[in-house]
C-alpha cells in the first residue's frame, strides 16, 4: 500500500525544486499541485498588490482572487480595485465581508479597532478569509521578505497543515517590484503617491516617513505589525473567540 505523502513532505519537496523560481515558475508550480477550482489568490488591492496579479492574469485571469472588504476601507483602494480588475481582465474577484451578525454584536458603533485590533481584524479580515478558504486546497499571496519582520524568512511554500499557501513573490526585491511596475506599465494605488507606501484599512494605516520600513505605518504605535491571515490554520491564539 502507498502511504500518502504528508503535506509537510509535499512542501519540503515544492521548495527544493522552487528554490530559485521566478514568480511566474511558482504560479505554474500551485497550478499543478492544486487541483483545478480549489486554487484561490488572496489580494489586499494596496499599494504592490498589482505585482502578483499581473502574474496570476498572464498565466489565468480567471483564477478566484479573494479581496477582503472589510468595511473600513480608503475609497481609493475600492476605486483601484475596480481600476484593476478591469486592467488585468480578471473575471472572478470575490470581495469577503464580515458577517453582520457579528458586527453587529462585537462592533455596533464600528470602535473596536480603538480597543482590540486583534479582535477587529479577526472579525473583519481573518474569519471571513478562513470561512472562504474553507472552499480551497491552497492559495496564493503578495508577502516579500524584503518587508520585513514575520516575512522575512517566508518560502515560496508553505502549509498551515491544511491548505497548501503560496509565495510567488518571496524572493523579489523592492526594486524587482519597481521595475516590475514600470515594464508593464501597471497602474498605481492612488494613496501611494500621498506617502502611503502600504495601504489597509483607514484607521490603522498611516503615511511612511523617509527611511522607514515599508509596512511602518500599518497598525502604527500598536506593536502589531500582520492582521492575522497569515496564521489561518495554525494553532495559534490568533482568534477573538467569536
Ligand atoms: S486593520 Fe484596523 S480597522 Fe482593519 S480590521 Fe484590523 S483593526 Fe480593524
Amino acid at each position: 500500500m502507498t502511504v500518502p505523502e504528508t503535506l509537510h513532505a509535499r512542501v519540503a519537496r515544492l521548495n527544493e525544486a522552487l528554490a530559485s523560481a521566478s514568480p511566474a515558475a511558482v504560479i505554474e508550480k500551485a497550478m499543478e499541485a492544486v487541483p483545478a477550482g480549489r486554487l484561490a489568490v488572496v489580494s489586499s488591492f494596496g499599494t504592490e498588490s498589482a505585482v502578483l496579479l499581473k502574474f496570476v492574469a498572464d498565466v489565468d485571469p480567471g483564477l478566484p482572487v479573494l479581496f477582503l472588504d472589510t468595511g473600513m476601507l480608503f475609497e481609493e483602494t475600492l476605486d483601484y480595485r475596480d481600476r484593476l480588475v478591469d486592467f488585468f481582465g480578471l473575471t472572478d474577484v470575490r470581495s469577503l465581508k464580515p458577517q453582520i451578525e457579528l458586527l453587529e454584536r462585537r462592533d455596533p458603533h464600528r470602535d473596536l479597532w480603538l480597543r482590540d485590533t486583534e479582535s477587529c481584524c479577526h472579525i473583519r479580515k481573518v474569519r471571513p478569509l478562513s470561512d472562504a478558504l474553507g472552499g480551497f486546497d491552497g492559495w496564493m499571496n503578495g508577502r516579500k521578505r524584503f518587508q520585513g519582520g514575520a516575512r522575512a524568512a517566508i518560502a515560496h511554500a508553505e502549509t498551515d497543515g491544511q491548505l497548501l499557501k503560496f509565495n510567488p513573490l518571496a524572493a523579489l526585491s523592492q526594486n524587482d517590484i519597481a521595475a516590475v511596475f514600470e515594464t508593464a506599465g501597471l497602474p498605481r494605488h492612488p494613496l501611494e503617491k500621498m506617502g502611503f507606501s502600504s495601504v489597509g484599512c483607514m484607521p490603522c494605516t498611516s503615511r511612511t516617513r523617509p527611511g522607514e520600513a515599508p509596512r511602518a505605518g500599518r497598525w502604527r504605535n500598536t506593536g502589531r505589525s500582520e492582521c492575522g491571515i497569515h496564521r489561518i490554520g495554525l494553532p495559534a491564539g490568533a482568534g477573538c473567540g467569536c
